[in-house]
């Protein structure tokens, strides 16, 4: 679960992280009594939950409470990749000298936290990534003791950052992990923390990103969440407790288990084509659920066929098969369907989904490319 910047700033806020002045705001005259109160040139930045808000155009410099209107009015206007602007942020403005990047996730290979930071901060990480990977500094937390002070010190020298700020610095280092271990966070990140003009550490920008398997330990964090603005297909599968993760490719795909899900988006790219969604039904699904899934799929215009692929054990493939078709029969949307099933029941699922009409396959790579050719067609 992603949290908005507002969200993450105060967050932050609470665990001495210094932040600008500011608040966040529904309407442009919240904007400009904002404006007003912080007799200052404020920036406004769009609480839309995605990167590359500047670029967009969902980041404006106002110099005074009638610009900060004007510009809140736009930017509460806009949609972002696709995403309705429906907060926005007014912070004090702040002239900078440096832009850092200073961030903490998993790193799965090494099995540790990792805190990187750059030098070249204000662009996305990817991106310096590109551009400059010798700027990219990592140093791995052992998770038992902690975040180090000697290994903050080692960051703040990577960077070049001046001695006098290094006592800051360390306090931003231990905030930053102390929020990242405490909320089970799977990222938290500080982009860009500049060095203002006048020799202070501001964090301009803030991303925290939780673990949604360890949110039952945080129910306050729970509420946070903004079902506004998440995708809302991943909020209907969550109710039927489907994995769901949308894509932009043309192929819905309906699966049971992670691990043959995961090997139909490769198997599918191989062949050439592109998956609209990743999507795992679980163990035992029920034809209700199964149905369930298959509306999902359909709210994506972007998909021409769908490729079911259920390897039947503790979920029987005839109860799929009665699902799929409970679920086709009030479809406005006819689409084709390439359906393989194996395992449990396959035979009973098979003579179903044939019976009615539609094409069936025993072998995963057939299916595969029959979907792939459907999908270009
Ligand atoms: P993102 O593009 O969504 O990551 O949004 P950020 O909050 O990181 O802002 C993008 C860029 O806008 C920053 O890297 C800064 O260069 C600039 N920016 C943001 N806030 C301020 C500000 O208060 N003053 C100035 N001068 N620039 C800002
Ligand atoms: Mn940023």
């Amino acid at each position: 679960m992603k949290l908005h910047e507002y969200q993450s700033k105060q967050i932050f806020s609470k665990y001495a992280i210094p932040i600008p002045k500011g608040r966040v705001a529904l309407t442009a005259s919240e904007a400009r009594q904002i404006s007003e109160e912080l007799n200052n040139r404020v920036v406004i930045k769009a609480q839309v939950l995605v990167g590359g808000r500047g670029k967009a155009g969902g980041i404006r410099v106002a110099k005074n409470p009638k610009e900060a209107d004007d510009m809140a009015t736009t930017i509460l206007g806009m949609e972002i990749k696709g995403l309705p602007v429906r907060k926005i942020l007014v912070d004090e403005a702040v002239s900078f000298d440096r832009e850092i990047y200073l961030g903490i996730t998993n790193d799965r290979l090494s099995r540790k936290p990792v805190m990187i930071a750059s030098s070249a901060g204000g662009i996305e990480i990817e991106d310096i990534a590109r551009t400059n990977p010798e700027k990219i500094h990592k140093i791995w937390i052992n998770p038992l003791l902690g975040l180090r002070d000697y290994q903050a010190r080692e960051i703040a020298s990577s960077i070049d950052l001046p001695q006098a700020q290094w006592k800051t610095f360390l306090d931003i280092t231990r905030g930053l992990w102390a929020i990242f271990r405490d909320l089970d966070a799977t990222l938290a990140e500080i982009n860009p923390l500049v060095l203002t003009a006048d020799n202070r550490l501001l964090a301009l920008d803030a991303k925290i990103t939780l673990d949604d398997n360890a949110l039952f330990r945080h129910s306050e964090l729970n509420e946070l969440r903004d079902l506004d603005v998440e995708d809302p297909s991943e909020i209907e599968a969550r109710k039927y407790g489907l994995s769901f993760v949308k894509m932009d490719g043309q192929i819905g795909c309906l699966v049971n288990g992670a691990g043959l899900a995961m090997a139909v988006m490769d198997t599918l790219k191989y062949y050439g084509g592109k998956p609209a969604n990743f999507l795992d039904i679980g163990g035992g699904a029920s034809a209700e659920k199964v149905a369930a899934a298959i509306r999902i799929i359909l709210t994506d215009v972007n998909v021409k066929v769908i490729f079911v692929n259920i390897f039947g054990g503790i979920t029987r493939c005839d109860e799929v098969a009665k699902g799929l078709l409970t679920a086709f029969k009030d479809i406005s949307r006819p689409l084709p369907v390439i359906t393989r099933l194996v395992g449990t029941n396959a035979e009973e699922g098979l003579k179903l989904m044939r019976s009615a009409g539609y094409t069936s396959y025993e072998s995963f790579e057939d299916a595969a490319q029959a979907a792939v050719t459907i999908s270009k067609g």
